[in-house]
């Protein structure tokens, strides 16, 4: 069968390592860890040893210092290959704020141990219960006391926190009626997740519709080293939001790669299915469904290389990276409905995968940041309408 991803002759190298690696993890095997509720640590793990899982990090730290462009091409290939890179992208977007914004010090201290595995840098502490999407009216504080920050509040939704050592933590620094605007004060801490839970920091999981480890986490005088500020006190949001963009093309990426993987499913299955003795993929009602899908990623794709283009050059990149995110998460959820649509009843069987792949995709409307959020974003910071909020 032919490639239907108009690049799939860029970044072939990567294309085929991630492929190769991905086909001794078939779907059976990620199925299997969705039914246990488990976690895909072998998986991870090979993805480590590979040094997949180091691409963003610089040459002189131990990461084969690669850009955006190509990290977002490994996330596709595992979700393209029925995977779920939601199990590990953390790390990729966790560790160029580290890159980007992190201390020679800190750098030196991290980076050459998240090259090799020995520590992890999943999760990413923003969202809380009381505020939500509106990010900069979070209640989490951090209070300087001596050589260390005292932390008190609340998140919600933290991903992977049992599967990292470490958490990129935001909290206010400066209270919210001492700052001229509302992005300013808040800053961000690398968090020594185990040292946490023994003191000052308790995790509540939070069962959720993906097989994706969510947590409520309760901070109570968590005390944490001075040191483990980055960047300067109170341009945390700032920092954020470049971690931000480079999580929304990845997820695009994402999206995109599993925008192919429902076609190729749906296209290979109605080929096949002969219901009134033809192919039901014969009917323009069935087809078109399935092409429209089709264009509409291809279209998501060429917006996520765009942002990537941008990253990587160390240009603004808010707008493409919010609307390859929109665009890529549209499309697979519109390619997943048609998945599933097209494969009837057993669409609704575990054992092809559809069902799976259509709750996991679906994650991508709502986190990491809602469709609605980046249309006001669009509405208000590209074309200049009133401010909503
Ligand atoms: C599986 C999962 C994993 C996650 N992982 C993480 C993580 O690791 N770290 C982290 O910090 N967070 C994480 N999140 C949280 C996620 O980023 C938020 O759920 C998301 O940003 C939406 O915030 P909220 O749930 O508070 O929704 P709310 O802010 O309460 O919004 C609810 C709905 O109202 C709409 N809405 C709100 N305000 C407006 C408005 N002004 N105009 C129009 N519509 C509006 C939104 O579009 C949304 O659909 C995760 C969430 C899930 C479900």
């Amino acid at each position: 069968m032919t490639d239907i991803d108009p690049f799939h002759d860029q970044f072939t190298d990567i294309r085929e390592g991630v492929r190769a690696l991905c086909a001794e993890f078939p779907p059976e095997y990620h199925r299997k860890i969705d039914e246990a509720r488990g976690y895909p640590e072998a998986f991870v793990e090979a993805l480590t040893r590979a040094g997949w899982m180091a691409a963003l990090i610089p040459e002189e730290y131990g990461g084969s210092g690669l850009g955006l462009a190509e990290a977002s091409v490994i996330m596709e290939e595992i979700n393209r290959a029925g995977g779920n890179s939601g199990a590990c992208h953390g790390q990729m977007y966790n560790m160029n704020t580290l890159v980007r914004h992190g201390s020679e010090e800190q750098r030196r201290r991290y980076l050459p141990k998240l090259a090799t595995g020995e520590l992890r840098l999943q999760s990413m502490g923003v969202t809380e219960p009381t505020t939500g999407t509106d990010t900069t009216s979070l209640k989490t504080t951090a209070v300087r006391k001596g050589d260390r920050y005292v932390i008190n509040g609340q998140k919600v939704w933290i991903s992977r926190v049992q599967h990292s050592d470490l958490m990129i933590l935001l909290a206010r620094t400066t209270p919210l009626d001492q700052v001229k605007k509302k992005s300013e004060g808040l800053s961000i801490f690398l968090v020594d997740i185990k040292a946490a839970m023994a003191k000052g920091m308790t995790v509540r999981p939070i069962l959720n519709m993906v097989n994706h480890e969510t947590n409520e986490l309760f901070f109570d005088d968590l005390e944490i080293p001075a040191e483990n500020l980055i960047g300067e006190e109170g341009q945390g949001f700032k920092y954020i939001l470049t971690g931000l963009n480079a999580e929304r093309v990845l997820i695009a990426a994402e999206c995109i790669g599993d925008g192919f993987w429902f076609t190729d499913k749906v296209v290979d299955y109605t080929k096949n299915r002969m219901v009134f003795g033809r192919p039901i993929g014969q009917n323009q009602g069935v087809q078109f469904p399935i092409a429209e899908a089709y264009v509409e990623i291809a279209a998501a794709n060429l917006m996520r290389y765009e942002a990537c283009r941008k990253f990587d050059a160390g240009l603004p990149c808010g707008a493409e990276a919010n609307m390859s995110k929109y665009l890529a998460a549209k499309a697979s959820w519109e390619a997943a409905n048609a998945c599933i649509q097209f494969h009837g009843g057993f669409g609704f069987a575990c054992e092809y995968d559809v069902e799976r792949k259509f709750r996991e995709t679906r994650l991508y409307q709502v986190a990491p940041i809602s469709t609605n959020l980046i249309l006001s974003y669009v509405a208000e910071h590209i074309l200049g309408l009133p401010r909503s909020f």
